[in-house]
Order: structure tokens, then sequence, then C-alpha cells
């Protein structure tokens, strides 16, 4: 017996952490830093790391079934129904959830290129297929509605990336209500804001409430994570945010107990600590700040906890820059070859980060 054909999906690339890296080098793992995930460079908050150990002794109870308190607590920091909210897990599992709730056999979703690989693979999972439009590198990768609407041809998914990883690039809200009114009245359009608390812009929420001078759309879902800015990758907790029309999909498409009873009692508790989510906010705009003025090679302007670098040979960087104690990632796997992304981290990893490269590209050269 043999796994039926898998031919058409292709693995999910994920990043290496620190040991592995330095037990296949046969280095010590103090040597180095990691700025290749996007991960929070503080850590969690301290809130969430203490919800995680009270509720250490409790886990071989199941999660509770509704998270109702988490939900409720997200509702409102956006001020929307409990019912909107769509708990996963991870945005990854946001993504399942919102491709089973819409794809049929055989129908589309678009997708951006270059982009983040996970919207491919779960459409197909789901039985669906892929279209592509392109977030041009001639253009910036600026997006706007037309870049999008050129490719499109009835997908019933437009995924959209603001802050677009890996570039840092955005959509303005006009262009994505723009999208959302020139597609079809059976297509969805998702913004995925897992970098959103970084952003510059306003949320796509505005779209789904008719805030800020739109009207209320029943056409439009957004897309959040805990993994980056609330520093809890590990546990795994992301949401969707849908329609209200869309509430009782969720009963029918969530997956039993998939947000976990540590990831919901952190992320209750990370939620609660702005503090420890502004000042990572600010660190991550004053990396990017300094990676887009000390970095000797074009660095693409980001919203993001991260920038884009033109590096030539993003692969024999890559591997020098680790080889040097900076793990970054070569965006090959994101259809994007050229290039290396780096995590905004502390004061001194972006230091390091910028001496790093700086030399690297160099003695590359
Ligand atoms: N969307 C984008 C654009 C991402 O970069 C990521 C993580 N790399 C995710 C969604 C999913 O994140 P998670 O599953 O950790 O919440």
């Amino acid at each position: 017996m043999q796994p039926r054909d898998l031919s058409d999906h292709v693995a999910y690339e994920a990043g290496r952490g620190i040991e592995e890296v330095a037990r296949e080098l046969g280095r010590n793992p103090s040597e180095f830093v990691k700025l290749a995930s996007n991960e929070n460079p503080h850590g969690p908050s301290p809130a969430a790391t203490e919800a995680i150990r009270e509720t250490a002794a409790s886990v071989n109870g199941y999660p509770k079934a509704a998270h109702a308190d988490l939900t409720e607590a997200i509702a409102d920091q956006w001020g929307l129904v409990d019912a909107q909210i769509w708990l996963a897990n991870g945005g990854d599992g946001a993504i399942d959830y919102l491709h089973r709730a819409t794809v049929e056999p055989g129908e589309d979703v678009l997708v951006p290129d270059p982009g983040f690989a996970y919207y491919g693979m779960s459409a197909r999972f789901h039985h669906g297929g892929v279209t592509e439009y392109t977030i041009s590198r001639a253009d910036g990768f600026a997006q706007t509605a037309e870049t999008v609407l050129e490719h499109y041809d009835g997908e019933r998914i437009v995924w959209l990336t603001s802050p677009h990883n890996p570039t840092g690039s955005t959509i303005a809200l006009d262009d994505i209500e723009h999208v959302a009114a020139e597609t079809g009245e059976d297509t969805l359009v998702v913004v995925d804001e897992a970098y959103g608390e970084f952003a510059d812009r306003d949320s796509a929420v505005s779209l789904l409430e008719g805030r800020n001078g739109f009207d209320a759309r029943d056409d439009v879902a957004v897309l959040r994570t805990f993994s980056k800015a609330y520093g809890l990758a590990g546990v795994r907790l992301g949401y969707a945010i849908v329609p209200e029309a869309w509430s009782e999909a969720y009963t029918r498409v969530n997956t039993p107990f998939a947000a976990s009873e540590l990831a919901c009692r952190a992320g209750l508790a990370a939620l609660e600590d702005d503090d420890h989510v502004n000042r990572t906010v600010e660190t991550a705009r004053e990396s990017r700040a300094a990676m887009r003025d000390h970095l000797e090679t074009h660095v693409w302007e980001s919203e993001g906890n991260f920038v884009l670098a033109a590096v030539g040979d993003a692969s024999a960087v890559a591997e020098e820059t680790q080889a040097r104690g900076v793990i970054v990632r070569d965006c090959s796997s994101f259809g994007l070859p050229g290039c290396v992304r780096v995590t905004c981290g502390t004061e001194a990893e972006t230091e390091r980060a910028i001496e790093t490269l700086n030399a690297v590209l160099v003695d590359l050269d």
C-alpha cells in the first residue's frame, strides 16, 4: 500500500531552528542568532509564560470546546460579535478552515506570487486548484487592485497578504474594497494580516464592519495570528475573522480541539499585555529602519517584522551568513530568487545582522 499520488503537492519548507543548524555544523547553539522565521525577539509575554505554566498540570483534560473567554476578548478588541472569530491551530489552521468552508473540489483560489506557500498547499489539500497573480519586483512589489484583478477569473477565494510575506509591501483598504467589489458574489477576499500589528495601515476589519467610511461587506475575511507580535509561534494560535453570516459554518469545519488549552490560555494572557506588543512593534520598526539605512544592498520598504534584501546568489549568501552565526531566510522557496529575508531582531541582533550581511556581500562579490 502506498500513499495516493501526491506529486501535485509540495512540501512546506520550514525554517530550521538554531539547535538543528548548530548540530549540523557541529557548533555551539549559543554562537547563533536566528532571524529567519519572523519570530518575536523578545519572546512571549511573561504573562503568557505564566499562563502556560499554570495550565500545564491540567493538560490531561481536553481543551474547553468553545474557548469563550478568548473568543470574547478578541471580538471585543475588534468590536465584533464572538461568532465571527474562528480560532484555529495557528494562522495556518485558519487558512485550512477558510478553504474547507468555501472551496468545492475542482474550484480555484487566487494566490500571490511571490507569496506564502501554505495558501496553495492548503487549497490543494481541499481538492481545489491554484491560480496566481504577480506581485512584481519591477514595480517594487506594489500591491494594487489592478495587480490582482488582472488575473482574477472567478476564483472562490482571493488571497491578499498585507503586510506581504516576504516583501513587506501592503495593499490599501480602498484597493481591497475595489477587489471585493469587482470580484463576483461567490468570491471571498481574505486579507492575511499575520503581520498586521507591525503595519502603519488600518486593519481590513474596517471593511467587514463598515467602519472608517466603508460600507459593511459580507465577502471579506481577515486572518490574524498570535505567532508574530504576540510571540506565541510555538503554541500555534491564530484566527479568521469572518462575516457574520458565516458564523455557523465554523462548527462544521472546525477540527475537534484544534486550538489547544495551552495556546488559548497563553493567547488570552498575551492579549492583555499591551506593553509587550507595543515594545515588540517598536523594536521591529527600529530594526527595519536600521536595516534599510545600513545594509549595503537594496532593501525594500517593509511594514512587517522583517525586510527583504537583494543579495544576488541568495543560497550562497544565506549559507555563508549562517556559517558566521546569523541565520536568515533564502527566499527561493517563496518564488523569489536572489533575495534573503531578515527578521527584525533586538538592537544588538540587528547590528550583528547588518555587519555580518555586509561583510558576506563584500566577501562573496
Ligand atoms: N500568513 C503568513 C503571511 C505567514 O507568513 C504565516 C507564517 N509564516 C502565516 C500566515 C501562518 O502563521 P501561523 O500559522 O504561525 O499563525
